[in-house]
């Protein structure tokens, strides 16, 4: 068997372990006309009912892709038991690149996932803000942030999550965008990330010394 045929066979088990779990990330709601109650993308959408149903039932895909997983990981110690085949060795990895991605967290006090709970229950308690910023207050997720449309005050400097909305850049560069992101948003989050922290520290260190 050629190296060729081999390393083609590699990269299509890491093709199909790596989309195989994300399927109802790029179906479910884009395919099931379960457009209508959310403003089309990429629009900021209001704070209200329909916003905190979507981010719940988007959770619901996300744990769906979660069992969906189990069919490339189970395919591929199928295939590694009986020969070692390079099909197998991708399908693994494709599957395990698909569970490190969830359980490595991007902010360690928010929970783990794309889209945890505590971040739904933080929009969520700004239906009812304790403070009003102007005397016409209405909050919106935009791109980057939850802000009032009315004065550009931001209640929450958190990028919007993939909503399942029918991305403005068409089906088939949207599927591509959604495969790489993962249902997170391009941009990155404004809070700062351990890796930025870790820099910043190794930054003051190598200032000390
Ligand atoms: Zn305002």
């Amino acid at each position: 068997m050629s190296v060729n045929a081999d390393l083609l066979r590699l990269i299509a088990g890491l093709f199909f372990g790596i989309a195989l779990p994300r399927i109802p990330l790029l179906f479910f709601t884009r395919f099931l006309s379960l457009e209508r109650e959310l403003a089309p993308h990429p629009d900021p959408i209001p704070l209200g009912v329909p916003l905190i149903q979507r981010l719940l039932l988007m959770r619901r895909v996300h744990a769906m892709c979660w069992v969906i997983c189990i069919l490339p990981l189970s395919m591929g110690i199928l295939i590694l038991k009986s020969s070692p085949e390079p099909l197998g060795v991708g399908l693994i990895a494709g599957a395990a690149w698909f569970i490190f991605s969830r359980l490595v967290p991007l902010h360690i006090e928010r929970g783990f996932g794309v889209l945890p709970l505590s971040l739904i229950q933080e929009v969520n308690n700004f239906r009812e803000p304790q403070a009003d910023c102007c005397h016409q207050q209405f909050l919106q997720w935009e791109v980057r942030a939850i802000r009032c449309k009315n004065c550009r005050y931001v209640a929450l400097d958190s990028p919007r999550p993939d909503l399942g909305r029918i991305r403005s850049d068409g089906r088939l560069l949207g599927s591509l965008r959604i495969l790489l992101m993962d249902g997170h948003s391009v941009f990155p989050p404004n809070e700062e990330s351990l890796v930025g922290q870790g820099v910043e520290l190794f930054g003051k260190i190598a200032e000390e010394e």
